[in-house]
């Protein structure tokens, strides 16, 4: 095994590589064209991500953040009110929440899933909230303010269980916002109508993101919100863009968020191959689930029956995280941890109030998860290298005890 080949976590370079002359011609139309802002190329990848993700609208904007801020303000959460979600989410969440002028409250994950506990967002609305039926709205009692949203994240590439937090969304009066900047093409399957459905297609309204990494990535930055409600949609389209529907003709004080022309072009080239992606990264998941499956001592990624992951993250957890990723570095394979400090205990979030404690869940995950290398060209010898190294390491341990066990 010395020697052996390296295993990166993710590789950016060979995906482009592969695309790069057709990038390059999407580049060149849009410098011939002086095409840099709005135009054909955002108004047909809007309508070619709407379609991908089974929703009504989908309007670019600047980044994920701006995508969960504009829904926000879209969707009429008005400042001082509460929106719920997870701790164990990239800040951006909480950044957007607070930006919005709105009060993150925090509930606990599921130990399976990793994703928002319905149980926990049950028991927070059932005990730390009471229904003011003549206002019509839920109101957190500690604080006296209303609660207005829910933010599930499909953490990982996995949808949140939707059926189960729109049944407590619907009894509380609450919007749902799907959190979906790591889930392009993830489903989930619905209780309501016994279908299977895309994120974006889930709430009231989505927010996605296309960071680079992300499952589609713009060479940049970009993101958009997909919705079926046209006045959402309206609106966010004002509010990436100054707050103007007509140019010079100002309804609302906007912002500067629009998703560019050339980003959009390279979207819409690498949205053609979006599906075929994420079917390599599933394909990816269950070749680790054979490879990884009867190592004791270690949790694997759990997919339930109603959801299809899209795997941007494949998230294992041992008790000896640290000894683990020490030792894959030193083999020379690439790993992450997503996310290492829980946002309940970030410095940026301590006026919240929040203690250790707070979310055992959570913070056992966050010292627990390492995430292996997963991407869309990860070849069957590399995998094999990156389990073969695992098991190396599980043995001199005394078995690399799991945390969590499915
Ligand atoms: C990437 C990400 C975001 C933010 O997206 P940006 O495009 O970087 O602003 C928000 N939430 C989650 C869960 C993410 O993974």
């Amino acid at each position: 095994m010395s020697g052996a080949l390296k295993v990166p976590f993710l590789d950016l370079v060979t995906p482009h590589a592969e695309l790069k002359h057709e990038l390059v011609s999407v580049f060149e139309t849009a410098l011939d064209t002086a095409a840099f802002n709005g135009g054909k190329a955002v108004e047909e990848f809007e309508k070619e991500f709407a379609s991908f993700c089974q929703a009504e609208y989908c309007v670019g904007v600047g980044s994920g953040t701006d995508a969960l801020r504009f829904t926000l303000l879209a969707a009429g959460i008005r400042p001082g009110e509460i929106v719920i979600t997870v701790p164990n989410t990239f800040i951006a969440t909480v950044e957007a929440i607070h930006q919005a002028g709105a009060f993150p409250v925090f509930v606990d994950v599921d130990e399976r899933t990793s994703n928002m506990s319905p149980e926990a967002l049950a028991a927070i609305l059932e005990n730390n909230c009471h229904f003011d039926s003549s206002a019509g709205r839920t109101i957190h009692r500690a604080t006296g303010r209303p609660v207005a949203a829910i933010i599930p994240v499909h953490l990982y590439g996995q949808m949140a269980d939707m059926n189960a937090i729109q049944d407590l969304a619907d009894r509380y009066h609450l919007v749902v916002i799907e959190d979906a900047c790591q889930a392009h093409g993830g489903e989930y399957f619905s209780t309501r109508d016994g279908q299977w459905h895309r994120a974006g297609s889930a709430g009231k309204a989505a927010a996605f993101s296309f960071y680079p990494g992300k499952n589609l990535g713009a060479c940049g930055e970009g993101g958009a919100v997909t919705t079926n409600d046209p006045g959402i949609a309206r609106k966010i389209r004002m509010l990436r863009d100054h707050g103007q529907a007509q140019k010079y003709y100002h309804e609302i004080e906007g912002y500067n968020g629009r998703l560019d022309a050339i980003q959009a072009g390279f979207l819409r080239l690498k949205l053609q191959h979006l599906e075929a992606w994420n079917e390599q990264r599933r394909q990816c998941a269950s070749r680790y689930r054979k490879l990884l499956g009867s190592l004791p001592g270690i949790a694997l990624p759990c997919e339930p029956s109603w959801a299809k992951s899209v795997y941007h993250l494949y998230v294992v957890q041992v008790e000896n995280r640290l000894g683990l990723q020490q030792y894959l570095n030193e083999e020379g394979i690439g790993t992450g941890i997503h996310y290492p400090v829980p946002l309940h205990l970030q410095e940026a979030c301590r006026s919240l109030g929040y203690r250790p404690g707070d979310f055992p869940v959570a913070e056992k995950k966050a010292a627990e998860i390492l995430s292996l290398p997963m991407f869309p060209g990860l070849t069957d010898r590399q995998q094999v290298r990156v389990a073969e190294a695992v098991q190396s390491f599980a043995m001199t341990q005394k078995g690399i005890l799991a945390a969590a066990s499915d």
